[in-house]
């Protein structure tokens, strides 16, 4: 017996639809790439969304065709999005960060055929169009007024091309599992592999980060994503952030501690979210410059580990709650938040930190287990670590074209190459990435735990953690940092600090200073890079 009950697919413009009627004088505030804060509003919003999927159509766009965004978080990119989802089209957001080559590689297997690009993006995509042969048309998000001479095939500026749209149209109507958003992985481990998000996944994955334990914006926030529009699905915000009616405050091209600061402050900010590199450039230009975080309440901080002293250093010294969570671009992002149970209320202090150090728990849409290289299921008791895996409808069932074949496993779990533990109030911790891992006369030490310990010595700017190939352990632990201005730590100051607590043998064997820790596109340590820096290191005997 089927339900009663209306059919209502879950259609990413129900969500502007939503947010113009329910909270149509909201403001989205963007830094604009031209330089001045632009004000609109979610009503605006819709109206210029419909005139993008009006253009769309009239340029012949049709439901499946992929259109190429690369650009900042603006109230353009953000209109964009809806225009070009509201009309079954694929909305494809390109990494700038990425290498040249990757860019034409994966615009070539998306067969993308427009790209609406920021003015910041002109030299690199004039360098690129001819290695961009689907490419049809070039439309820089600008106006007339800032369009500047470029040979980019078929170049218009947004505001001239959008001329003689009225906005008179309705948005299309299709299955909700048609395809919404197309996002690479940036490749860290391989080649880059196209997640197709559907309307569906998105709007449940949305609907997942307002649970009050996850992200959950309310009507009164005011949310700043620093996690860009082109990474990840912005973890939702996009959608999440009209959904609840919270006013929307876009950073645009201007990413620095100074520039975020002035942000949070003037547009009253009480939730953000970004990686922790982002953070550490807030934190430092508070240093510098005394400053405080007055409305602030929480800051979401993931993609990579989020080091312990700088949770300390948001609550303790600026009373801001931080929320570490994670996720990968094929769980549309969000996994895990790491949110306080009941299990836990009561601790404070240092027993807290630990906890609030951990990922998370997962919230309803997503469902997790660890398992040994048999594929054998691990205990949920906080130390057994092994490989992470997830399911639910906002993670990939597979990726573009096939590519990387069959990914999950006879439960239906994806396997996010992730090493992890789970404890018993599931409460979930990244241990490394199995391919990070030190593998130590036949244990495995954690990376990332002896990084977010070095990071917490006041000499330390940033630090990361290899293994080094060792004649009788295999490998043993190399710390390498880039100190603060003026300090040198050694190894013995490393050590002495270090010492008690974690287990003696997971005590890096080894302590270099560099000037700069190589980063990949988004923000995170490049292991394989930093490897390759230190391929003829050897520890002296
Ligand atoms: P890529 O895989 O291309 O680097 P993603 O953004 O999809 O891009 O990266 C997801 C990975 O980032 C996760 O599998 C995990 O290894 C790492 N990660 C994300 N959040 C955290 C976190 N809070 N702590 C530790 N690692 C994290």
């Amino acid at each position: 017996m089927l339900g009663l009950m209306q059919d209502w697919p879950l259609l990413i413009h129900r969500v502007i639809d939503h947010a113009a009627i329910q909270h149509g004088g909201r403001e989205i505030v963007s830094r604009s790439v031209e330089g001045p804060i632009r004000r609109t509003t979610y009503a605006k919003a819709r109206h210029q969304a419909l005139r993008i999927a009006q253009r769309l159509s009239r340029e012949g766009i049709r439901a499946g065709d992929r259109i190429a965004t690369m650009a900042w978080n603006t109230d353009r990119h953000f209109q964009l999005w809806y225009g070009i989802t509201g009309i079954g089209a694929v909305c494809h957001t390109l990494n700038p960060r990425l290498f040249e080559d990757q860019i034409a590689w994966i615009v070539a297997h998306a067969e993308d055929r427009l790209l609406f690009a920021d003015l910041t993006f002109i030299p690199l995509l004039e360098r690129l169009q001819d290695r961009l042969p689907s490419i049809e048309r070039f439309v820089v998000m600008t106006d007339a007024a800032h369009m500047p001479q470029t040979t980019l095939r078929g170049a218009i500026d947004l505001e001239s091309w959008l001329d003689g749209a009225d906005g008179d149209m309705r948005w299309a109507s299709f299955d909700e599992n048609t395809a919404a958003g197309l996002c690479y992985t940036s490749g860290t481990t391989g080649s880059p592999k196209g997640v197709l998000y559907s309307h569906r996944s998105n709007v449940l994955h949305a609907m997942a980060a307002l649970q009050p334990d996850s992200l959950g914006f309310s009507a009164r926030d005011s949310v700043l994503p620093v996690v860009p529009l082109f990474h990840a699905n912005s973890w939702s915000i996009a959608y999440s952030a009209p959904m609840a009616g919270a006013k929307l405050v876009m950073p645009g091209a201007r990413l620095d501690g100074a520039s975020i600061h002035q942000l949070l402050e003037e547009e009253q900010v009480s939730i953000t979210a970004a990686v922790p590199t982002v953070w550490l450039g807030l934190l430092n230009h508070l240093d510098a410059t005394k400053g405080a975080l007055t409305s602030l309440k929480r800051v979401v901080i993931g993609g990579s580990a989020c080091p312990r002293a700088m949770i300390e250093a948001f609550e303790r010294r600026f009373g801001v709650e931080v929320l570490h969570a994670w996720g990968m671009t094929e769980t549309s992002p969000l996994g895990t938040v790491c949110s306080i149970k009941p299990a836990y209320a009561g601790l404070e202090g240092d027993a807290l930190l630990d906890i609030k150090a951990r990922q998370g728990h997962a919230p309803f849409t997503v469902e997790m287990k660890i398992t040994d290289d048999e594929g054998r299921p691990l205990p949920w008791d906080g130390h057994t670590f092994g490989r992470l895996m997830v399911r639910g409808p906002a993670v990939a069932a597979s990726y573009m074209r096939g590519d990387g074949g069959d990914i999950l496993d006879d439960e239906g779990f994806f396997d996010t190459g992730d090493v992890a533990t789970i404890d018993e109030h599931g409460y979930m911790a990244i241990t490394d990435r199995s391919k990070d891992v030190i593998k130590s006369g036949g244990e495995w030490i954690s990376s990332i735990e002896l990084e977010n310990l070095a990071m917490g010595h006041p000499d330390v700017h940033e630090a990361a953690v290899i293994g080094i190939a060792h004649p009788k352990w295999d490998e043993r632990p190399l710390l390498v940092i880039v100190p603060k201005p003026g300090r040198s730590p050694t190894k013995e100051d490393m050590l002495a600090f270090m010492t008690g607590k974690i287990a003696k043998w997971w005590l890096p064997d080894a302590v270099a200073l560099v000037e700069a820790i190589p980063h990949t596109a988004t923000g995170k340590i490049q292991k394989t890079a930093l490897r390759e820096m230190f391929q003829d290191y050897h520890f002296k005997t």
